[in-house]
């Protein structure tokens, strides 16, 4: 797919959609556009890694039985417009590992927005032959995962082992 932006206009779009001065309905339309084009992907991701670095992770990455495990250090918040929402999508995207575990036990609260987000680090896992598995639940997390039924989808387990199992 050819991209229609001039590089400079992308590189002004992208600052502006990572330091969300973007309009909503231009959110929806870059994210629509950048996932299925390749130079605003490649790009996005190039300035994201600029971005993370310049932010301390909350989110801590290391790998057990050759899948990523991503735990948050201290307590976290997967909504909207939390930071710790942003690590885990830039983690989740940045990296090649397709096969993923995200420790939750340190997550206190969830909404739609991070539930949309777990949604598609799952979905772009899954069209990377991958998946995306959840641990340690907490009862409020937990309840709202199965409420909007995304726990049928994204499998949750007590027990690490049994999901970096559950991989093979
Ligand atoms: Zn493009």
């Amino acid at each position: 797919m050819n991209c229609r932006m001039e590089p400079i206009q992308r590189e002004q779009v992208i600052a502006k959609y990572l330091s969300r001065t973007l309009d909503a309905d231009a959110v929806e339309e870059f994210e629509g556009h950048f996932l299925g084009c390749d130079e605003c992907f490649d790009e996005l991701r190039l300035s994201e890694r600029m971005v993370a670095e310049l932010r301390r992770s909350n989110l801590t990455w290391r790998r057990n039985g050759g899948v990523a495990v991503l735990q948050f250090s201290h307590s976290a918040e997967l909504t909207h417009s939390a930071a710790d929402l942003d690590q885990l999508r830039r983690e989740v995207l940045e990296q090649s590992d397709t096969r993923v575990i995200v420790d939750l036990s340190r997550v206190t609260r969830i909404d739609s927005a991070g539930l949309g987000q777990l949604m598609s680090c799952y979905s772009h896992l899954v069209r990377n032959q991958g998946s995306l598995k959840v641990v340690n639940v907490t009862p409020e997390v937990k309840k709202v995962m199965d409420m909007t039924g995304i726990s049928s989808l994204i499998r949750s387990f007590n027990d690490e082992q049994e999901a970096v199992k559950s991989f093979n």
